[in-house]
């Protein structure tokens, strides 16, 4: 029989995973992972994902050791390193079909045959009713739903293994994913990377799913699933994801959630028809946007030192945990292309950097979202108001968390402590001393953004 190489991408896990199931089904198997920086035009995995993918994988070796079975580590252009050890087994390859362009050009290069699994739907598979595509969310979700539920998820398959002991193999260790000096990652010691954790994550998010709702735009509470890393790194398939909660809660009442599924699938969507969506803005006339050089301001954003407390407490959550909560994502992107007038790819590569959870498609696409420049994005002129969204959101606390300086101001004050007075003295908080004056007036810089947003309209 022909031994069947089962290609291991951003879907380490052994359950539900189609591309194992059609290999373990056709013969005896091998597994591979290919840790590529060099297909042209690859976003290199960033340093934050890196730490949870050297976890993960150490996590999918156990598994397939524990099955008698060995994972093959290699690393460089993963397109010609398939074929040349689908050569040497006389393998046939089987992987899932990722959306980035990358993705595509890998399979492409390595002659694989690829499965639906990474998606609720396969992306080209929902279509109007004149057979066009979808670009905006909402009619595209209804039109989704005709498909839902996704199929309930299989389990892990029988597999029987090829020798592959004179196959040569890196040493996870040698390709230095975790940070050493210095070791940036102590704050990322509640994540618990791998297919078990993802399990176990699924589970608790179950049990408290049905108040989803009403937390989940609470930045100071644990009030959404924390499902993203494990997601963006396949470690649990998406339908699994769904069948777990619409069992828990009902699809009814699990809605809002399951939506938030939806929005991941949209972003799929949108990079196989945008496929440099990362790069380049979709709707043409931001390409003229006048953005600012502004190296330092930029850098005050990345390290949490803009004078505004939720902004500063998110870029902080990010940069600790590698995490930040969707809300606070919003604000603090919108600050950055708004206030800033910073150019959003420069926002967009530093989450991707920095986040456990960076997948291209979400990513890109919240970005374009929040700077008005996607086909489904939010309208230019709708600009964020820091301080306002930060008392809407009631995010004294999450401030407290992650901004310090500023713990001892009562809630009122916390938002926009250059207006606090009293209550800052009170605190033994000097401004410019012990945290920053906010670096741009917001009325000013809402002006600007909207006098910029005139001057692209009317060129
Ligand atoms: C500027 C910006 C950048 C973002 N970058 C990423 C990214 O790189 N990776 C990423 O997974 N998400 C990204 N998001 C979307 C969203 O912020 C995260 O998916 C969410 O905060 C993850 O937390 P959670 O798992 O607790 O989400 P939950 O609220 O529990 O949602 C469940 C799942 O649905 C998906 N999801 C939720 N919201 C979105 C969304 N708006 N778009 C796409 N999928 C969504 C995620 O897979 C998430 O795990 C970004 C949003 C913005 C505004």
């Amino acid at each position: 029989m022909t031994t069947q190489l089962v290609w291991f991408r951003n879907d380490l896990r052994l359950a539900d995973h189609a591309a194992l199931i059609a290999a373990a089904a056709g013969g005896p198997l091998a597994a591979l992972f290919v840790l590529d920086d060099d297909t042209p035009g690859h976003w290199r995995t960033g340093a934050a994902q890196r730490w949870w993918l050297h976890h993960s994988l150490a996590s999918l070796s156990a598994s397939i050791a524990a099955r008698g079975g060995r994972l093959i580590l290699r690393r460089g252009r993963a397109g010609p390193i398939v074929r040349a050890l689908a050569g040497e087994l006389g393998a046939e390859v089987h992987t899932l079909d990722h959306v980035e362009p990358w993705a595509r050009e890998q399979v492409r290069e390595a002659g694989a045959t690829t499965h639906a699994g990474v998606t609720l739907a396969p992306v080209d598979s929902v279509l109007s009713g004149t057979g066009g595509r979808y670009r905006i969310f909402t009619p595209w979700w209804k039109k989704l739903l005709h498909q839902m539920p996704p199929p309930r998820p299989l389990g892990v398959p029988d597999m029987r293994w090829a020798d592959v002991g004179h196959i040569a193999s890196d040493d996870l260790a040698s390709w230095r994913l975790l940070p050493t000096a210095p070791d940036w990652s102590g704050g990322f010691a509640d994540w618990q990377p791998g297919e078990a954790g993802a399990g176990a994550r699924l589970g608790e998010f179950a049990a408290s799913a049905a108040r989803y709702d009403a937390g989940r735009n609470l930045p100071a509470v644990e009030g959404t699933s924390r499902l993203s890393p494990h997601l963006a790194m396949g470690e649990v398939s998406i339908n699994a994801a769904w069948h777990a909660i619409a069992d828990a809660v009902g699809e009814t009442v699990g809605e809002p959630w399951l939506r938030e599924l939806g929005w991941r699938d949209f972003s799929a969507n949108i990079v196989d028809q945008f496929p440099d969506h990362g790069d380049a803005p979709n709707r043409a006339a931001f390409a003229r946007f006048p953005f600012r050089d502004d190296p330092e301001g930029l850098k005050a954003w990345q390290q949490g030192q803009t004078g505004y407390p939720v902004v500063d407490a998110g870029m902080r959550q990010l940069w600790a945990t590698g995490w930040m909560h969707n809300r606070v994502r919003m604000i603090t992107a919108s600050f950055l292309v708004k206030h800033q007038l910073i150019d959003w790819r420069h926002g967009a590569r530093w989450f991707w950097d920095c986040l456990v959870d960076a997948d291209y498609a979400s990513n890109s696409q919240g970005w374009q979202w929040v700077m008005g420049s996607g086909v489904d994005s939010s309208p230019f002129n709708r600009i964020f108001a820091p301080v306002g969204q930060s008392a809407k959101f009631a995010a004294a606390d999450y401030i407290r968390r992650w901004v310090p300086e500023l713990a001892g101001l009562p809630d009122d004050a916390i938002h926009a402590p250059w207006e606090a007075g009293v209550a800052l003295l009170r605190a033994g908080v000097k401004l410019g001393r012990d945290y920053p004056a906010p670096i741009v007036d917001h009325n000013a810089a809402r002006a600007r953004a909207l006098a910029a947003w005139a001057m692209v309209k009317a060129a």
